[in-house]
C-alpha cells in the first residue's frame, strides 16, 4: 500500500484563502487591513528565504507588511528599542524577529521584548506560560500548523499514540504539548498518548518508540533518520526536517526531510513531503496568527 501524500501547498492555500476572505470582509467594512512587522538581523540565507516567504504570504492574504533588515553588528540595545517602538505602535498588529539572532544578542530577551498581544510567533514567555497551562495564547506556527494538517486531513489524535522526535522549544516541545494535552481546554489539544524522543534516546531504542506511533512527527535535522523498518503500518508521518543535501545523481543541492520518504511512504498511511509539506503550512499559520492578533482575540491583562 502507498501512503496518501499530505499536500502542504494545497492545505496552506486553503488556510490563506480563508484569512484573505476574512480580511476582505474587514476592509469592506472600512477597517484598515492587518499589519505584520518582520525584523531580520543580518543576512543569513535561510533566514532571508523564510522572511521572503512570509512577506509574500502577507501580500497574498491582504496583510500589509513591513520588513526591517538590520546589519549583523546591530546592538542588542538598539534591537530591543526597535521592538519596543513596534510593540507600542497602533499600526502594528503582529511583530516578529526572525531567529536565530547573532550570538552577541540574547534570544530570550528579544522574544520577551515583543508585546505578548503582538507575539505572533508565540515565543514570549507570557504566551509560553499561557500555552503550557492550557489557556488561549499565540502558539508557534510550526506546531500549530502540524495540528492543522492533522485536523484538515481527518487524522484522529484522541487516544492515539503520538511520537515526537525532537524537543526544541519552538517545535518539538510545543508540538508534544498540543498532541498530549486535554482537548476540553482552550488550546483544543489532541488527547494523544505522547512520547518525546531526543538526542539522548539511545539509537537502538528509538525504533521501539517510533514503532508504537499512530502519529509520528519528526523535527530533528538528520536526513533519513526514520526508515521504513521503524514505523508501523498505516502511521501518519509528519516530517518537519529541512535539510540541504547534495543529490547523488545530479550533484546539485536539494531539500530533504528527516524521513526516508521513499521507503516510509510504502508503509505509512499518510506522509508529508519535503519540500511542500509542513513548510508552507507554517507560513499560512503565521498569517492566521496575525489575523488573530488584529482581531484581538486573545486577552492579556
Ligand atoms: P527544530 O528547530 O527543527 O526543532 P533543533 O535543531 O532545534 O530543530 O532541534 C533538534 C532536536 O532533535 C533536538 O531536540 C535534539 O534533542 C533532537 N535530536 C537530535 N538527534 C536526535 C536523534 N538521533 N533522535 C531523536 N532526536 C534527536
Amino acid at each position: 500500500a502507498a501512503a496518501k501524500i499530505l499536500d502542504g501547498v494545497a492545505i496552506a492555500k486553503d488556510m490563506k484563502d480563508e484569512v484573505k476572505a476574512e480580511i476582505e470582509g474587514f476592509v469592506a467594512e472600512g477597517r484598515r487591513p492587518p499589519n505584520l512587522c518582520v525584523i531580520q538581523v543580518g543576512e543569513d540565507p535561510a533566514s532571508k528565504a523564510y522572511v521572503t516567504n512570509k512577506i509574500k504570504a502577507c501580500k497574498y492574504t491582504g496583510i500589509t507588511s513591513e520588513k526591517i533588515v538590520l546589519p549583523v553588528e546591530t546592538t542588542e540595545e538598539h534591537l530591543l528599542s526597535l521592538i519596543k517602538e513596534k510593540s507600542d505602535s497602533d499600526e502594528v498588529d503582529g511583530l516578529l524577529v526572525q531567529l536565530p539572532v547573532p550570538k552577541h544578542i540574547t534570544e530570550r530577551k528579544v522574544c520577551n521584548a515583543v508585546h505578548p498581544s503582538k507575539d505572533v510567533d508565540g515565543f514570549n514567555i507570557i504566551n509560553i506560560g499561557k500555552f503550557c497551562s492550557d489557556q488561549k495564547s499565540f502558539v508557534p506556527a510550526t506546531p500549530a500548523g502540524v495540528m492543522e494538517i492533522l485536523r484538515r486531513s481527518g487524522i484522529e489524535t484522541f487516544g492515539k499514540n503520538a511520537v515526537v522526535c525532537g524537543r526544541s522549544k519552538n517545535v518539538g516541545m510545543p508540538l508534544a504539548m498540543l498532541l498530549h494535552a486535554d482537548g476540553v481546554y482552550e488550546t483544543k489539544a489532541g488527547d494523544a498518548t505522547t512520547t518525546i524522543c531526543h538526542r539522548y534516546t539511545p539509537p537502538e531504542q528509538l525504533k521501539l518508540f517510533t514503532k508504537t506511533a499512530d502519529i509520528l512527527v519528526v523535527a530533528v535535522g538528520i536526513p533519513g533518520l526514520i526508515t521504513a523498518d521503524m514505523v508501523k503500518e498505516g502511521v501518519a508521518v509528519i516530517d518537519i526536517g529541512i535539510n540541504r543535501v547534495k543529490d547523488e545523481k545530479t550533484g546539485k543541492m536539494k531539500l530533504v526531510g528527516d524521513v526516508d520518504f521513499e521507503g516510509v511512504s510504502k508503509v505509512a498511511g499518510h506522509i508529508t513531503p519535503v519540500p511542500g509539506g509542513v513548510g508552507p503550512i507554517t507560513v499560512a499559520m503565521l498569517m492566521k496568527n496575525t489575523l488573530t492578533a488584529y482581531k484581538k482575540e486573545i486577552t492579556f491583562e
